[in-house]
């Protein structure tokens, strides 16, 4: 198949004539991706179970893992759902159009080869101007997963789109770069106690202040324990994964608090390697806390003697720790103190190891408050859990 590319001129005031052709293949039963603010998309009519088989197919997805609705306008959810519990129309107020994801009992017309055979539907108004002018053309809810290739890390530009999908879709709208860069925020409210089954740029303290107490899926925190499901199917499944072996290297509990110790052995060690690394650079270092800095020695550390065996190697690190590496591959994810520009790079610069050919990849790991608790579930899965706790 070929796949027809459409390059929107300014993405943030589509004009009809340039979705025109991308709604009518949806309608039609045919596949089209397109951004949204999370990630891209790979949409087809929500309704149609033959289109879902094509998005599986495409993505070479199980097809257990099910498919989120997308939507337009707030009316379009109610075909769609049993019920809307009052959670619900409370947290649609406060945070659609936007990256979060609620799971609603389903309806009679949402086809079970839309929710992987679930009982229950996943839906989503998403903000981006493009997609939801897109999906209002189509006049059908839009079925979207990322538009990668099941098990790679999710695409953030319409490139990385065209990598996966060249050839398997009809069209591509591109958009230009996503805003967010990580996938919708997915809250349960199906059931009597809201639950976060994946944490996204709608944080777990936001859904809070709508909701008051929200449980966090158990899947989310870690591995699963052997026979137990995770709520959000997708989530059991290795994901966002480079190609690579990736390591996420952590600080232990009580290295943290050695390093917030004054007088503390480790505390003057690294502070006295931190100011002897200042020198070294022939100015004062002063953007670097102790505990990144720590944290960046270690990694350029494991990278290196990795890379003493002969392997490719690569170092995923920060703009206020790259200075730190003695490691030749190193690229950084955005600032530490900027949550939103790691969140928005990840999966670009774990794309990027895969195309360099990286064999071994060590990453820095982030607080996990906020916007670091999505960008910490991602990072860890798409190490596989694999740790290095220093
Ligand atoms: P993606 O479309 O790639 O962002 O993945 C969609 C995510 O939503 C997957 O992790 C699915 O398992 C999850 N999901 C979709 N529908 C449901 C549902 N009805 N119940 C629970 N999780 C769902
Ligand atoms: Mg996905």
């Amino acid at each position: 198949m070929e796949t027809k590319r459409v390059i929107i001129k300014d993405a943030a005031y589509p004009r009809d004539e340039e979705l025109m052709e991308a709604a009518q293949v949806l309608r039609g039963g045919g596949l089209v991706a397109f951004p949204t603010e999370t990630v891209y998309g790979l949409g087809g009519n929500g309704l149609d179970e033959d289109a879902a088989e094509k998005i599986y197919r495409a993505k070479g997805r199980p097809s257990d893992n099910p498919l989120i609705l997308h939507i337009a306008a707030m009316e379009e959810l109610e075909p769609l759902v049993e019920d809307i519990p009052e959670g619900a129309r409370r947290l649609a107020a406060r945070f659609w159009p936007g990256p979060l994801t609620m799971i609603f009992p389903k309806s009679k017309i949402v086809p079970y080869g839309t929710t992987g055979g679930l009982d229950t539907v996943a839906v989503r108004m998403p903000a981006d101007p493009t997609a939801r002018r897109l999906i209002a053309l189509a006049g059908v809810p839009v079925a979207a997963p990322s538009a990668n290739t099941s098990g790679r890390p999710s695409p953030t530009t319409a490139d990385h789109v065209w990598q996966d999908m060249e050839g398997k879709i009809d069209l591509l709208v591109d958009g230009g770069p996503v805003g967010i860069g990580l996938e919708s925020t997915i809250v349960d409210v199906s059931g009597p106690v809201p639950a976060i089954l994946r944490p996204g740029a709608i944080t777990r303290e936001m859904v809070e202040e709508v909701l008051g107490t929200v449980e966090v899926d158990p899947a989310v925190a870690g591995p699963m324990a052997e026979g137990t499901a995770p709520k959000a199917p997708g989530m059991k499944y290795k994901h966002y994964a480079p190609k690579g072996e990736l390591t996420l290297v952590r600080l232990k509990e009580e290295t943290v608090r050695e390093l917030r110790r004054p007088g503390s052995t480790l505390y003057v060690q690294v502070q006295s390697a931190l100011a002897a690394f200042g020198m070294s650079l022939g100015r004062p270092f002063a953007q670097l806390d102790l505990e990144s800095f720590y944290m960046a020695r270690k990694v350029d550390e494991a990278a290196r003697q990795m890379e003493q065996t002969g392997a490719s190697v690569g170092v995923i690190c920060t703009d206020e720790t790259m200075a730190v590496y003695k490691t030749c591959l190193k690229r950084s994810i955005g600032k530490r103190a900027q949550a939103d520009t790691v969140a928005h790079n990840l999966y670009g610069v774990l794309r990027e190891m895969d195309d360099l050919g990286v064999q071994y990849i060590y990453s820095e790991s982030f607080a996990q408050d906020h916007l670091g608790f999505a960008v910490m579930n991602r990072l860890d899965k798409a190490a596989g859990h694999r740790i290095l706790a220093v």
